[in-house]
């Protein structure tokens, strides 16, 4: 076992670059990585047999934990049947009945048209080139620009990647991209100047997720719906991590009952198993592209609406029902609360806990509210401790995210506060 463990990670230093990885540090011969070898429920259990709660739902992606067995069976049916098959040329029977049921969460027809790709920087993309292209073909060609928010994130590829306001990530390779404005209130989108030039406004509602677990403020969401609408500006919403019940609602924008022009989905939509994206958008943005050759939408992946991943997505909604998944989340979230209530009063360094639904964020600092040098490392050191009492997760900078299965108990999430308060004391305590 402990060989096989040990070829395991020599081919991976050697053959293998992780992403967002200092690759110097990974290699180093005395990093031992995690490989992970098998799942069950909201468990990881790695090459040792020891096993993990899943803190983050693997970087954010699963929803009804590892080996579901309905979404198992779903999966081996359809593997049967077939893998993969085009989507461009060719149907298949379950991309429209996803497409139905994405669109069922929202009033009337208002998100009917749904374009499948691969994954959360590729929906957010899709919506770009289709907003531009939408200003392009409906007499308002000067609208090219994009308006993001301050430390937002959406994505890696190169129009999701303009969007970034983590300079660190994007800061290099700014110069390339689209034409973006940041702001990090509505109050200074109404202070922009040339709102006329702009297509879109593109946002995570409710909380951004990489910025720290970073809250909006309530009622922000529907006044920005708000003043888009009357400037003629899409609204492009972010859902890739918000979406499928993290929240506590199926999508986040339905707490404040808005509708984006786009709506852009990815890692929960197949219960997080495989790769799966959707753009969705309304019929009137979507009729701007009929006609002829020179109004097509010319976009596409080779992947797209893969016959697996909607099978999988189809399974994931039918577990939400069946399993009553928001409800069980709505008795799961106020159990959080308390539990982070009581890790807040029991630690100085946990100096802000910012909780979304089922999505969290413990902010550390030094004693008196100052942040740790980054070189410090303190949120990556606090993780790596978690790991000792059976937690996975990942910090951003200072601020550990917890982020679990919606499928988790109300005893896993005890044990998942747990072991962040042991790794806190360990790290910062002695
Ligand atoms: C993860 C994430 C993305 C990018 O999704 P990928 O599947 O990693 O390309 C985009 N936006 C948000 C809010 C995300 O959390």
């Amino acid at each position: 076992m402990k060989k096989q463990l040990t070829q395991w990670i020599e081919k991976d230093k050697q053959f293998c670059w992780h992403p967002f990885t200092r690759q110097g540090e990974w290699t180093a011969e005395e990093h031992e990585p995690l490989m992970l070898v098998r799942g069950e429920g909201v468990w990881l259990e790695d090459g040792e047999g020891n096993s993990y709660i899943d803190g983050n739902a693997s970087i954010w992606t699963n929803i009804h934990g590892h080996a579901h067995p309905v979404l198992n069976a779903v999966l081996e049916e359809q593997l049967d049947r077939v893998a993969h098959t085009s989507f461009l040329g060719y149907g298949h029977p379950l991309a429209g009945e996803l497409a139905e049921k994405l669109a069922s969460f929202f009033p009337g027809t208002s998100l009917q048209r749904t374009f499948f790709s691969d994954n959360g920087s590729t929906a957010i993309e899709c919506a770009l080139k289709m907003a531009i292209q939408y200003r392009l073909q409906s007499g308002e060609p000067e609208r090219t620009e994009f308006v993001a928010f301050v430390d937002c994130y959406h994505g890696d590829t190169m129009g999701a990647a303009s969007l970034g306001g983590v300079d660190a990530f994007f800061s290099r390779f700014r110069k390339f991209g689209f034409p973006v404005r940041f702001v990090s209130s509505v109050d200074e989108l109404r202070k922009l100047d040339r709102l006329d030039r702009v297509a879109g406004v593109v946002i995570e509602p409710l909380v951004q997720g990489v910025n720290q677990v970073h809250l909006w403020p309530q009622g922000m969401l529907a006044e920005l719906r708000e003043f888009t609408e009357a400037q003629g500006i899409h609204l492009i919403l972010d859902e890739v991590m918000t979406g499928f019940g993290r929240t506590g609602s199926m999508f986040a924008c339905q707490q404040e009952e808005v509708v984006p022009d786009f709506l852009c989905l990815a890692k929960g939509l197949t219960g997080g198993y495989l790769p799966l994206a959707a753009t969705l958008t309304r019929e009137e943005i979507y009729e701007a592209f009929l006609g002829g050759a020179e109004n097509a939408f010319y976009y596409g992946h080779s992947y797209t609406a893969n016959p697996l991943g909607c099978a999988a997505a189809l399974a994931s909604f039918q577990i939400f029902e069946d399993e009553s998944t928001l409800e069980r989340v709505a008795e799961l979230i106020p159990h959080l609360s308390e539990g982070l209530e009581k890790l807040a009063g029991g630690h100085v360094h946990v100096w802000q806990v910012r909780q979304c639904g089922m999505v969290v964020g413990i902010e550390l600092r030094g004693a008196s509210g100052e942040r740790f040098e980054r070189s410090e490392r303190i949120g990556e050191k606090v993780c790596l401790a978690a790991r000792k009492w059976g937690l996975l997760t990942r910090p951003v900078l200072d601020t550990i995210v917890l982020l679990p299965p919606l499928s988790i108990s109300f005893e896993e999430i005890d044990q998942c506060l747990d072991a962040i308060a042991q790794a806190i004391t360990e790290v910062l305590h002695k």
